[in-house]
């Protein structure tokens, strides 16, 4: 398999189904090894196999962002695996959606969990071997809920605080040969928007077809749409755009 990640190792968090999926399929697909940490064990062996079968290089290893010594050691085992990690995509994540009166502490805390902390986590593992090789691309998965929705008082936060997040370290790590960027995506079909149409008592192809009727383009987002973005971030040549946010929705957003 040859392609513009050929020779490129990438790490994915929550890269078992959804959205990392389709980012892991489309790096691997352009050449890249993968490893994918996911708590979601059964997901994560059916991801090993399909990328297996397809003859792609995988690693895949239970492991859960917000604990900072798991997410090190399997940092630590994919370098020593693969001899490096070049690109890594902070995908993981989780709702807990409810209106602020309703909010509880654990809603608000373990969405800044898995987001935050998990994010920070990661990108301070794989920091040290990216600057030792002077080379990195850090995506950051934002969300247009950064820009405020009903709802997700603890979610928005957290996705905001992703793009100060990314913007930090586009200025901290730039000078390594690093840069890091952020991709905001909209309404995307996935296990995560499922749980939502569930939530609020919708059947799903209800929940999509009223998500469309807001989005320019008229039609709802797919995996594959948000990888074509963290492809384009991944990528060597994108080595002057840094510390951006690009919203992936269909539409305007910010
Ligand atoms: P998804 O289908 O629920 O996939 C997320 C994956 O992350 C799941 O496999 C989940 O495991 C895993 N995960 C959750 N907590 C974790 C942890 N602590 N450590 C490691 N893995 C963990 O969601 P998605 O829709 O693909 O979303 C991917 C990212 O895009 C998220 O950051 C989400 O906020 C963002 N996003 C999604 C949309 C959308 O419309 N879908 C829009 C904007 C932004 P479990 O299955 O066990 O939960």
């Amino acid at each position: 398999m040859s392609g513009k990640f050929n020779g490129r190792v990438a790490f994915i968090t929550g890269g078992s189904r959804g959205i990392g999926k389709g980012v892991a399929l489309r790096l691997a697909e352009e050449g890249a090894k993968v490893a994918v940490i996911d708590i979601n064990e059964e997901a994560l062996n059916e991801v090993q196999t399909e990328f297996t079968e397809k003859g792609y290089e995988i690693y895949t290893k239970k492991a859960d962002v917000v604990n900072a010594e798991e997410v090190e050691a399997v940092v630590q085992e994919v370098v020593s695996t693969y001899g490096a990690i070049d690109i890594l995509v902070n995908n993981a994540g989780i709702i807990r959606d409810n209106m602020l009166f309703k909010m509880t502490d654990s809603d608000w805390q373990q969405v800044m969990d898995v987001h935050l902390k998990g994010s920070f986590n990661a990108a301070r593992a794989v920091q040290k071997y990216m600057v030792d090789q002077k080379y990195g691309r850090i995506i950051n998965i934002s969300s247009t809920s950064a820009l405020g929705n009903r709802g997700q008082a603890n979610y928005a936060t957290a996705k905001a605080g992703l793009q100060g997040f990314t913007k930090t370290l586009a200025i901290e790590l730039g000078k390594f040969g690093i840069t890091s960027n952020s991709v905001a995506p909209g309404f995307i079909e996935t296990e995560m928007t499922k749980a939502t149409a569930e939530r609020v008592g919708v059947d799903f192809s209800e929940f999509v077809k009223f998500n469309v009727s807001k989005i320019p383009v008229a039609r709802s987002g797919k995996p594959e749409d948000i990888a074509n973005a963290v492809a384009f971030f991944a990528d060597e040549k994108s080595s002057f755009v840094n510390g951006q946010v690009i919203y992936v929705a269909g539409g305007p957003k910010a």
